[in-house]
């Protein structure tokens, strides 16, 4: 099975707490002992799992990602997005988190973000869980 999520970011660079429509997909698939891929397709988002209690660390990250210097280059990209596709790598488009006992085993401090690197979109993010 797989739950297609959608996500309207509001930012041009944000990272959105998808973790309650993860846990969701997971209820409603039935599954008790596996796996779930939570997957964005696209090359300017990322998906990410980090702190959920301070919202500062969700702003950190950002601020970290673009102390990297990487936004000034002399891209040849015309889209002129090359620095939103270097972020995408860089956090990686996917991450497994393990259900067990019908939920995800995700640490007290841990929820999982969408990250926009290019918007505001309409971004999706597909939840496979087996
Ligand atoms: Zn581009």
């Amino acid at each position: 099975m797989i739950k297609i999520l959608t996500v309207r970011t509001g930012f041009n660079e944000e990272l959105v707490d998808i973790t309650a429509k993860v846990s969701a997909a997971v209820a409603e698939s039935g599954v008790k002992d596996g796996l779930a891929c939570v997957f964005t397709p696209h090359t300017t988002a990322a998906v990410t799992i980090n702190e959920n209690a301070d919202p500062d660390v969700r702003s950190d990250i950002i601020l970290g990602l673009k102390s990297m210097r990487i936004e000034s280059a002399d891209y040849a990209h015309i889209e002129g997005n090359s620095a939103a596709h270097i972020k995408s790598s860089l956090v990686g488009c996917s991450e497994i988190v393990i259900i067990d006992k019908g939920r995800l085993l995700l640490g007290t401090w841990q929820g999982i973000y969408l990250c926009e690197f290019d918007g505001p979109r309409t971004r999706e993010v597909y939840v496979k869980i087996i």
